[in-house]
């Protein structure tokens, strides 16, 4: 290495730059604070915020706000400080709704606690694909945003189910063209077995007769399954222009709320928001 490119390699990491999503802000001694943020480039990161109540800097640096964040990065303490932050959206209606904000506390505490899921560019997309989404829905629209956001996450995980077709026969939960929104449902509904991570048609499942295998099966509709089918493997209109009652709603998000779990472990921020959202 030639003394110039040691200089450069000094100089780029005492003032580095890239683009992050803030993720929690946590007090830290008396008046600074630890960030943990999001980047493409290296996932989940935390850095130090330093100032009092009045800095501006500070009230720039606040949780779902994107933008270009300027660090002061010192190998030789093992430290990382956030010098500016330059915000480039600020999802406002976060701050005026409840469900919003603990829809965007749940997908943090999930991105957080796997890690990105092991892909930081796949997570980053995702999770600023939801909350830019969330900034712009309805409160009721917002639920079936977070249901896809929670289907796609598990299929970041690897933990999705691999097929959308019964699994004892092969047969579709519909007929007909999925994109062009012209499909009649299987009659009788899917059900889900936790055994085997897919689904099973009623036709397959009356000729079931392990006891202990049914246990752990949880009954939903043929239509959700074709919704999780288009939402995990077509363009996002697709899902998103695919109308659900309140019913069908609240039948998905039980489903996969309960999914999530069992992929994830406890997450907090769903139970303490189990009313509202
Ligand atoms: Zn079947």
């Amino acid at each position: 290495m030639s003394i110039f490119s040691k200089k450069k390699y000094y100089i780029d990491m005492r003032n580095n730059q890239k683009e992050a999503l803030i993720l929690t802000v946590k007090p830290q001694g008396e008046s600074n604070r630890l960030i943990t943020y999001i980047t493409k480039e290296d996932g989940i990161c935390t850095s130090l915020l330093y100032g009092g109540p009045k800095s501006k800097l500070r009230s720039l640096v606040s949780p779902w706000n994107f933008g270009q964040i300027y660090l002061y990065n010192d190998e030789s303490k093992n430290s990382s400080k956030i010098t500016d932050f330059d915000v480039k959206k600020y999802h406002p209606s976060f701050r005026e709704n409840l469900y919003k904000t603990m829809a965007a506390n749940v997908a943090t505490e999930i991105v957080i606690t796997t890690k990105c899921g092991g892909s930081s560019q796949e997570c980053f997309t995702l999770l600023n694909g939801f909350l830019d989404g969330l900034d712009l829905l309805s409160e009721e629209h917002s639920k079936s945003g977070l249901i896809r956001f929670l289907w796609r996450y598990l299929g970041l995980l690897g933990i999705q189910p691999q097929n959308f077709t019964c699994l004892k026969c092969d047969k579709a939960f519909f007929s007909g063209n999925l994109s062009q929104n012209a499909i009649e449902y299987k009659s009788g509904g899917a059900f889900y077995s936790q055994s085997e991570n897919g689904f099973i048609c009623e036709d397959c499942f009356k000729l079931m007769y392990d006891s202990s295998e049914k246990q752990f099966i949880s009954k939903i509709t043929s239509k959700a399954v074709v919704y999780l089918e288009a939402t995990a493997l077509l363009e996002p209109s697709v899902s998103r222009n695919m109308t659900l009652t309140i019913n069908e709603i609240e039948q998905l998000k039980d489903f996969v709320f309960s999914l999530i779990t069992l992929g994830v472990g406890k997450i907090k921020s769903l139970q303490s928001g189990i009313g509202i959202l």
